[in-house]
């Protein structure tokens, strides 16, 4: 199965607060426990302005001073070429989705994925499987707990038709890869 393959294969490249020279949050954190995941994409920056650390830090300045928020608020960014950034910490409320927050991980694709926009990446779509793959096994984040912003917030185009198309697919992969005993345990 190719899905297999990818995830085997696949290594996480994460990248920690420190090695892309995070500054602290602003106030103590609020602490939670992450049981379903919200897909984002930034728009602002795109994949075009993305240069690795750098363009997450700019996001980081952008919460932190022109929306005022303590600290980035995605708990993960994965940029176009795979890189997987790490955010707030997992068990850490962030700040995605207003009213949405609790209990959910942000995880933000760094580019614009509405349509005929930017495209999404092999290497992007890998590490967004792989990091999925990733919380099931820390946190036993279940595939069917994943949602998109836009589902909270019918306001708002985040994370794109593309995002969107795809988050079902991933939902598929993960839970033909978790197997049917580990879903009859989970569902419990
Ligand atoms: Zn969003």
């Amino acid at each position: 199965m190719i899905e297999k393959k990818i995830l085997k294969i696949g290594r996480l490249q994460l990248l920690s607060r420190a090695e892309w020279c995070a500054e602290p949050p602003k106030e103590p954190y609020e602490t939670h426990i992450p049981r379903g995941i919200i897909f984002h994409h930034s728009a602002i920056p795109g994949a075009s302005d993305y240069h690795g650390w750098r363009t997450v830090k700019e996001i980081q300045r952008l919460h932190q001073q022109d929306r005022g928020f303590s600290d980035i608020g995605y708990h993960f960014l994965i940029g176009p070429d795979g890189i997987v950034f790490e955010g707030r910490p997992a068990r850490v409320l962030g700040a995605h989705t207003k009213s949405a927050n609790q209990g959910n991980l942000g995880i933000c694709f760094i580019g614009d994925y509405r349509k005929q926009r930017e495209v999404l990446t092999l290497s992007t779509l890998r590490a967004g499987l792989t990091l999925c793959y990733f919380l099931f096994q820390w946190f036993e984040i279940h595939p069917s707990s994943y949602r998109w912003h836009r589902q909270h917030n019918p306001d708002t185009e985040c994370p794109g038709e593309q995002v969107m198309e795809w988050i079902p697919r991933f939902q598929e992969i993960l839970l033909s890869l978790i197997g049917n005993d580990t879903e009859k345990e989970l569902l419990k």
